[in-house]
């Protein structure tokens, strides 16, 4: 009987899906600056496709697509300031594999809050707070809006690398603003740009570590999806339809388990539905 228990257990384990969001990030910039190395490894050895990003290109509009499978005109996020939106109808990924499959876990992490805050704009993540009392659904919310982003994201990592270790959860999204802010700030093509991005990848080396541990003692399967929600121009900010603006990328890689056989032209908006079918 517990041999039968055991391999139902295994025969309908799913994989387990982390998505990462690192906003504003130029991905050639990134790589070529040789402080990336965990994403470039990432990149190497999984699926790659470049995609492009519906202008304005905007975070809230861009995260508010990545996030629910939606375009604008379907979610109504049409700035960062969240007026008007539809997002009560559009429930984002993690909720969908919820309601795709009321077993499933979920776990955000942002120091944005209009993607996790409910007491802000948006959010884009739903709160689900019977599923947050169920322990199903945890929301980790920081501000790096008025803490800033360097410290923020380190928050946010920590509290990934504990909730990896300690529940891995079936279905996360992990967000990190650093980049973004910095190139904001002094824009993209001098070293405080570099530095951001060598911060997050350092956060990304150890929750590799994590989702490893967890691929070897358990025999789970990851997969670590990558994206960004716009680029940068030069000088530092976006929001206009420049290529480099709209530039953006999916990386999807397997730990214990294959790359996914994800067609190479992917719209923004399709990446939820290909996450969910990944846990289908
Ligand atoms: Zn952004």
């Amino acid at each position: 009987m517990e041999v039968i228990a055991c391999l139902s257990y295994f025969l309908s384990m799913k994989s387990k899906v982390l998505l990462i969001g690192i906003d504003g990030l130029v991905l050639d910039i990134a790589l070529n600056s040789n402080m990336a190395s965990t994403l470039g490894q990432w990149k190497e050895r999984g699926f790659f496709a470049p995609t492009v990003v519906e202008a304005p290109t905007w975070s809230g509009p861009g995260w508010s697509t990545i996030l629910t499978g939606s375009t604008h005109a379907q979610h109504g996020v049409t700035d960062n300031r969240f007026s008007g939106h539809n997002l009560l109808y559009r429930p984002d990924f993690l909720s969908r594999a919820f309601y795709q499959d009321q077993s499933t876990t979920t776990f955000a992490a942002a120091a944005w809050p209009p993607l996790v805050d409910p007491s802000g704009l948006g959010p884009v993540i739903h709160e689900r707070r019977e599923q947050q009392l169920a322990y199903q659904h945890r929301v980790i919310a920081r501000d790096g809006e008025t803490h800033g982003y360097k410290s923020a994201d380190a928050e946010v990592a920590h509290a990934a690398l504990y909730a990896i270790e300690k529940a891995g959860p079936d279905v996360s999204f992990v967000y990190f603003c650093g980049a973004d802010e910095a190139g904001h700030v002094h824009g993209i093509r001098g070293n405080n740009y570099i530095e951001a991005i060598s911060r997050i990848d350092e956060f990304l080396a150890k929750i590799e570590t994590k989702v490893q541990a967890r691929v070897e003692s358990l025999n789970e399967e990851w997969l670590i999806v990558v994206t960004t929600d716009h680029g940068h121009i030069d000088e530092g900010g976006h929001g206009g339809d420049t290529d480099q603006e709209r530039d953006s990328f999916v990386i999807a890689t397997g730990f214990g388990r294959e790359n996914p056989k994800w067609p190479t032209s992917i719209k923004p908006e399709e990446i939820a539905e290909l996450i969910l079918a990944e846990r289908a």
